[in-house]
């Protein structure tokens, strides 16, 4: 299908993805007078469906479930006039006049200009009763549900920087965290590092994987390995799995990223491929939380916005 230029184009803002990023995007994108299309896989939410009560999104009290909040940023923008549509995007192409997008269901159509806000997923660790227990005792989220398990005995799995800020986090609400970590050395900068090591409240483990994660309705106890040594059961109240998150850039394949694979932006969300803006956890960013992702799709959506009336006012 070819176009002769942006003024042609099926849709001004597409927004792939419908986590906070996304839907705050679309609310401003809509409210900022842009026709606004919205492709969403399952249920709007993205991570957040997983957040039993969201208790540090600023101004909401009492606590919303993530869905309840996805539900409602979902309507804000509807009723804004962005259009919501349940159907997964396959494929992206960069044309001159702009963007060519085609579906799952084999539907395609043309953007100016397009948001990505597809998120990231945790790395999971694969092991017996991770999935069973996710809820309940099972986390990938200090910050999130670590003051559900305060003075309990608690185990981080990782060795990075997140593993790292997880575990010094646990240690404000408990003395009892134990940090696990498959190699004799930690990945994470020294400085986040050095600070675990010398926390009283951390204990450190390396050599050592977490085999097993067992329990009956909620976690209580793991199985770990140390080389050398046979595994051992050992009573736990909760695990904090933190090895890594797995960005969801497949469509952006030509978007600089750093080395762990997260879409690089400038400070007003524009990736390297004009045209293309990005926010939320596929962002490269040190702090991921449904409030920054939230900020960042309202400056995304403003951006692309400026970016639009931009090619308005070449054309004429
Ligand atoms: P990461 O740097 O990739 O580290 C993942 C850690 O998990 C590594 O120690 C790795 O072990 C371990 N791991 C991976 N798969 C595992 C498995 N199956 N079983 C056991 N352990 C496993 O990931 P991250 O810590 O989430 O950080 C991601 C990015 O965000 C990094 O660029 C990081 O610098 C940045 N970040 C920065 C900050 C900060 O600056 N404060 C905070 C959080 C994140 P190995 O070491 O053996 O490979």
């Amino acid at each position: 299908m070819a176009k002769e230029n942006y003024k042609n184009n099926d849709v001004e803002l597409v927004i792939i993805g419908a986590g906070p990023a996304g839907l705050t995007a679309a609310q401003y994108g809509a409210r900022a007078g842009l026709h606004v299309v919205v492709f969403e896989q399952l249920a709007p939410g993205g991570q957040v469906l997983l957040i039993n009560e969201l208790e540090n999104y600023p101004g909401i009290a009492p606590h919303k479930n993530g869905y309840d909040f996805s539900q409602e940023l979902r309507k804000q923008a509807q009723d804004f006039g962005a259009i919501f549509v349940m159907e997964r995007v396959t494929l992206v192409r960069k044309e001159d006049y702009g963007f060519y997008l085609e579906l799952g269901s084999g539907a395609h159509l043309s953007a100016t200009a397009l948001i990505y806000a597809t998120g990231a997923k945790h790395r999971k660790l694969e092991i017996p009763g991770e999935e069973r227990f996710f809820g309940r005792g099972v986390s990938y989220c200090a910050t999130c549900d670590g003051p559900f398990f305060k003075e309990k005995k608690i185990f981080v799995a990782g060795g990075g920087d997140a593993a790292c800020d997880e575990a010094q986090y646990l240690s404000n609400l408990t003395p009892k965290v134990v940090l696990v970590h498959r190699r004799d050395k930690f990945r994470a900068q020294k400085s986040l590092a050095d600070r675990v090591l010398s926390n009283p409240n951390i204990e450190v483990r390396f050599n050592t994987v977490l085999k097993e994660i067992k329990g009956a309705q909620k976690v209580t106890s793991v199985v770990l390995e140390t080389t050398g040594q046979a595994p051992k059961e050992e009573e736990a109240d909760a695990v904090f799995v933190s090895v890594g998150s797995v960005p969801q850039t497949s469509l952006i394949p030509d978007a600089k990223k750093d080395e762990a694979g997260y879409i690089i932006t400038d400070q007003n969300m524009a990736a390297s491929v004009p045209g293309i803006f990005t926010a939320g956890d596929v962002r490269a960013s040190s702090f991921r939380q449904v409030v920054v992702a939230a900020g960042e799709g309202a400056v995304a959506a403003h951006s692309a916005s400026v970016y639009i009336d931009m090619l308005k006012g070449q054309a004429y």
